[in-house]
């Protein structure tokens, strides 16, 4: 980081408290970034001779996030700018996420979560994960030379390991429910359930998918890409996949972000759909009796969006509040 600079602070969503580093507050809600950067305008002003290097990637977007100030800090692998593709028949665009280095939008949040890790000095990172966050996290977490545990289910599929492996992290087999991998793999917080010491020399440190606002800074990087393809025109509706939240949630961050500066652009409706539950996944291994700093695993808030908004339905009255909805 610059010298005259220091990581952000983050501040409690319940009670306001603020705090230089830990992964949940003192009175067990999520933290957010206390001050995160609002650009006064979100679109490059072309009359001024401003434009958006894309070659960047996701960081092209440096401006609008709370970490990585310093280009030498960010730990990156030239991710972001996925295409965003017609959809013929469905009156719809995709955005083909699958085209990041690790194969997933999970690399929004792992380059912004490592260059947080980076600017604290941090030398060691832990996370659970089921799937893909896990090897996103140690891959990202290699690439800044950092140490890395990844506390994944006993049964968690095969190709998750070797994906774990590769990048040179250690995966952390845990008996149990997915509930139970998380547990562990907080114990293993330098023994201390809150994350460690504040001014992040803990031993290791918390790089949660779910927890972490690195992260979710990350992710919202997918709403800044879809008003930058799109003209800096925010679709009517957005639809993303549930599971813990993550990209959900970023999305939604994202446009209200982009619709902070005079509203620049209009904050679109947000659904996220979760597929039907397997046989592979019980009640449990879903995580649903925990509460998330996302949400995502509890009940549903307010309302639900069908399939016809997907569909490219014009509306001018959609609300700003994301919903959720499970697949059937
Ligand atoms: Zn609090």
């Amino acid at each position: 980081m610059p010298a005259d600079a220091a990581p952000g602070r983050l501040a409690c969503s319940e009670c306001g408290r603020t705090v230089a580093d830990r992964w949940r507050c003192e009175c067990g809600a999520p933290l957010n970034f206390a001050d995160p950067p609002i650009p006064d305008h979100p679109a490059p002003d072309a009359a001024a001779g401003e434009s958006l290097d894309t070659g960047d990637g996701l960081w092209a977007f440096a401006a609008f996030l709370a970490v990585g100030d310093d280009p030498a800090d960010r730990v990156t692998l030239g991710e972001g700018m996925t295409p965003l593709v017609d959809a013929d028949g469905w009156d719809a665009e995709f955005k083909l996420e699958y085209v990041f280095p690790t194969g997933s939008f999970k690399d929004r949040g792992a380059t912004t979560t490592l260059t947080r890790a980076q600017e604290l000095g941090v030398d060691r990172v832990v996370e659970d994960s089921s799937g893909n966050a896990g090897a996103a996290i140690a891959t990202y977490a290699a690439r800044a030379g950092i140490d890395a545990a990844v506390y994944v289910p006993a049964d968690v599929k095969e190709s998750k390991l070797r994906a774990i492996r590769r990048a040179g992290a250690e995966p952390v087999r845990i008996e149990g429910s997915r509930s139970d991998v998380t547990d562990a793999c907080v114990a293993a917080l330098d023994g201390d359930d809150e994350g460690g010491a504040a001014d992040g020399t803990a031993a290791a440190w918390y790089a949660s998918h779910a927890w972490n606002p690195a992260f979710f800074e990350g992710t919202a990087t997918v709403a800044y890409e879809i008003a930058r393809q799109r003209g800096w025109e925010a679709p009517d509706a957005v639809v993303t996949p549930l599971g813990h939240g993550t990209l959900f949630l970023g999305a939604y961050r994202g446009f209200r972000r982009l619709d902070a500066p005079a509203g620049s652009t209009r904050s679109p409706g947000c659904s996220a759909r979760r597929r039907p539950a397997s046989p592979r996944s019980s009640g449990s291994s879903t995580g649903r009796t925990r509460p998330t700093p996302t949400g995502a695993s509890t009940t549903p808030p307010t309302g639900s969006r069908s399939r016809s908004r997907f569909a490219g339905r014009r509306s001018s009255t959609l609300s700003p509040r994301p919903t959720a909805t499970r697949s059937r």
